[in-house]
């Protein structure tokens, strides 16, 4: 696979990764990435910037090293609508739009609620990705989500910090080949997700290749490979 996108990573600003902008946007390019998206936690996460960094982002070119940059925000789920914790006034200085559920932020309620949660995200016009869905820190139904996924043109994303052993997150695997298996039966596109938190990590879904494998899950529902296919998302 040709990969030509990552936009789901992390810089020092997030108070717990540990490269700078430059140091990302310089190893995109060294790894042939055409498109590079710097997504940094919003307030709820401890340690990570306030919302003056997001007010902030109109001073940083979005091309560098000949690697278009997308600078947005992980937002966190914190509420069984799929609320997220960033201020609606901010989406539009945003190039970005994630949302994810993070234990920090989120109280986990009953299989449903917790799925109601993932599905309000999905329904926010202004949320383009979903991170780590299948990442085990809350039970989920997958079905409605890749179906409302697939209705309101919402990424989901396989996500492969979330597979490495220090991550600890037994359920990640089986929820993983769960989402595939479903997004490859709905014919809808997935984005592949590094959430490096490192520059050495971009790009690197060197957990997610098998996954694909052990699924047959079909290139063309890579958007990762399809520049083209990943824009119409960001409408
Ligand atoms: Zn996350
Ligand atoms: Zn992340």
């Amino acid at each position: 696979m040709d990969i030509l996108l990552d936009v789901h990573t992390h810089t020092i600003a997030s108070g717990h990764a540990f490269s700078t902008l430059q140091e990302m946007v310089r190893t995109a390019a060294d790894k042939g990435l055409k498109i590079l998206g710097i997504t940094e936690h919003s307030p709820g996460i401890p340690g990570t910037c306030e919302l003056i960094y997001f007010r902030n982002l109109h001073v940083v070119p979005r091309n560098m090293y000949g690697v278009e940059l997308l600078l947005g925000a992980e937002m966190n789920i914190i509420d069984y609508k799929g609320n997220v914790d960033m201020p609606e006034e901010y989406f539009s200085m945003l190039d970005l739009r994630i949302a994810g559920i993070h234990s920090l932020c989120y109280q986990s309620g009953t299989i449903d609620e917790n799925t109601q949660a993932i599905v309000g995200a999905v329904r926010n016009p202004a949320i383009q990705i979903i991170s780590h869905p299948s990442d085990g820190t809350v039970p989920l139904h997958f079905e409605p989500i890749v179906l409302a996924a697939k209705e309101n043109h919402t990424l989901l994303e396989i996500n492969n910090s979330s597979l490495k052993p220090a991550r600890h997150k037994g359920s990640a695997r089986d929820n993983n080949i769960q989402l595939l298996r479903l997004c490859k039966k709905y014919e809808m596109p997935v984005i592949l997700g590094s959430d490096a938190h490192i520059s050495f990590d971009i790009a690197n879904y060197e957990f997610l290749y098998e996954l694909l494998v052990e699924t047959d899950f079909p290139e063309s529902l890579i958007v990762n490979t399809q520049i083209d296919l990943f824009r119409t998302f960001l409408e």
